[in-house]
């Protein structure tokens, strides 16, 4: 193979100057930092009443102002934090009700070009084993997910290279979405492919768009200039600051309308970092119309050769960590948020009392990783560790014992629910109509499939009380409905409305 940095240099002339200079006001980017820093600085701790007032705000599902996140930043009094905590948890009902969506990540390939310093896969680490995965092993990756422990969404993640370009996200993608496979009572496959990969010109964009992408996500790592500067040395793609910034305004305009954004915790001061998501989600519904479908929560994990970084003075304890979640709930109160199995099993379950709506399970992120045996943990060949290895069943179960339902529903991007549509049907707490019947169904197709006997029960017991919920809710229009349940029970797959 061709020096790592000739191919860095192939992959620097995609970008195209001309496709993020247009977004830059006066030749500045959306991200001030000295603005955001002067706001956390400024802002003092606020009265009851203007928590409150702002609490008002995120209840009626409205996008907060800067000030007011630099404000619940500041919050000290406990009372206040409780009703911060509860105002969370009724947005996160009223938006998402008490469903979990799940979903497995499927590393394709840790070939990268960048030299990213927290990262397992940067080109400078050796003693990394580097493969990409043939569309043969895919496949089979692909049928332990869908046929064995049942996943229906995936993130596809890939590193940055030649080897795992465009072309081979198509065709990954395409092999996805081909795997049809036996399961108990009817047959499993992955219907919505979710890709994590480095950002792309437009025409790039376009062609996954029609690929059948669900979400294209990426992570800005961190937005301060001065930090991502030293994080991603010159002369790797990954180190244009911009190029990464406006990647969503560009799938946008491809015509991509679900969107992630996210930040790399522990690489610098988180305050700063959560007022610059808000920055994102604000300026991109303001640009381009739609803001982020969701927002992610990764914090930094050991990986190969990274301990500087691991350690950094910004590493965010678990309590700042749940601060942290708990701002971006009211601050973006129509998205949803992903918390990863990055964390261990009990700060997992506080999280979702603070607003996460989206978790994956049985996870495996070495390459090649769900047809091995063990846990998959082994630092040579993975990108970070694991906080919580549990698998989908018990993450099901243990919901399911608190009351929630995990949603294997699908249906959104293929029934033109996306972008716009689905915010303002989020916003309005319309969008519960329908995910709440897709939910029944779709974790009644997961219980009959998959599910162990004492997760069984424990799911069937929360899908009583679902189904005495929508028979209240709507008695005249429950018995078509409950036909729907008695064909999946019967073994049909993949009903939706
Ligand atoms: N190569 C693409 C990129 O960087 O955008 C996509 C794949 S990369 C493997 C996906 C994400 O993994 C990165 O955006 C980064 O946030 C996260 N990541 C990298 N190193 C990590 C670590 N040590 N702990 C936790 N997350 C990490
Ligand atoms: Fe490559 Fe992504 Fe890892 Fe950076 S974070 S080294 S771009 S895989």
């Amino acid at each position: 193979m061709m020096p790592s940095a000739i191919l860095s240099n192939q992959l620097q002339q995609r970008i195209k100057k001309d496709q993020m200079d247009r977004y830059l006001m006066n030749g500045r980017d959306f991200i001030d930092d000295g603005a955001i820093w002067k706001k956390i600085h400024e802002a003092a701790e606020p009265s009851a009443a203007r928590v409150r007032e702002i609490l008002r705000k995120s209840s009626e599902i409205q996008t907060l102002s800067s000030d007011d996140l630099a404000a619940l930043i500041k919050v000290q009094d406990p009372e206040m934090l409780r009703e911060m905590r509860e105002t969370a948890l009724r947005i996160k009902k009223k938006v998402y009700d008490n469903r979990i969506v799940t979903f497995a990540p499927l590393y394709m390939g840790n070939y990268c070009v960048n030299h990213c310093a927290y990262c397992g896969f940067k080109r400078e680490n050796i003693e990394a084993k580097r493969r990409v995965l043939s569309q043969e092993e895919i496949r089979g990756e692909t049928e332990i997910l869908a046929g064995k422990i049942g996943h229906k969404r995936v993130i596809a993640v890939y590193g940055e290279h030649p080897l795992t370009g465009i072309d081979y996200i198509l065709e990954s993608m395409k092999t996805i979405y081909g795997v049809k496979t036996p399961t108990r009572r009817g047959y499993g496959n992955i219907r919505r492919v979710n890709v994590n990969a480095a950002p792309m010109p437009i025409e790039e964009f376009v062609r996954l768009r029609d690929g059948g992408l669900g979400t294209y996500q990426v992570f800005q790592e961190t937005y301060h200039h001065e930090t991502y500067a030293k994080l991603h040395p010159k002369g790797t793609p990954k180190s244009d600051y911009r190029w990464r910034l406006y990647a969503m305004h560009r799938a946008m305009e491809a015509g991509i309308e679900d969107v992630g954004i996210g930040a790399l915790f522990g690489l610098y001061d988180w305050r700063f970092e959560v007022m610059a998501l808000l920055d994102h989600a604000v300026h991109l519904e303001a640009a381009m119309g739609i803001g982020p479908h969701t927002v992610s929560f990764p914090r930094v994990e050991p990986a190969l050769n990274s301990e500087d970084v691991v350690h950094s003075p910004y590493k965010v304890s678990d309590e700042d960590f749940k601060r942290i979640i708990l701002l971006i709930r009211l601050a973006i109160p129509y998205t949803g948020m992903i918390l990863t199995a990055r964390e261990t099993a009990p700060l997992r379950r506080d999280a979702i009392g603070l607003g996460i709506t989206q978790t994956d399970a049985s996870s495996r992120i070495g390459i090649g990783g769900y047809g091995e045996e063990g846990n998959g943990q082994e630092s040579e060949r993975q990108q970070f560790m694991l906080g919580d290895t549990r698998s989908l069943d018990e993450l099901v179960r243990d919901f399911a014992e608190r009351g929630h339902i995990v949603s294997f529903c699908t249906a959104g991007y293929r029934c033109g629910r996306t972008g716009k549509c689905i915010m303002d049907l989020l916003r309005s707490g319309q969008e519960g109509k329908f995910c709440k019947l897709n939910a029944v169904l779709t974790f009644q197709e997961w219980l009959d499939d998959f599910a162990t006997p004492a997760t069984r029960e424990a799911g069937l017991r929360v899908l009583e009380k679902e189904l005495r919920e929508i028979r209240e809710r709507n008695p005249r229009g429950f018995p078509v409905f409950f036909q729907g349940l008695e064909r999946v029970r019967k073994g049909e797959r993949d009903l939706f409305l």
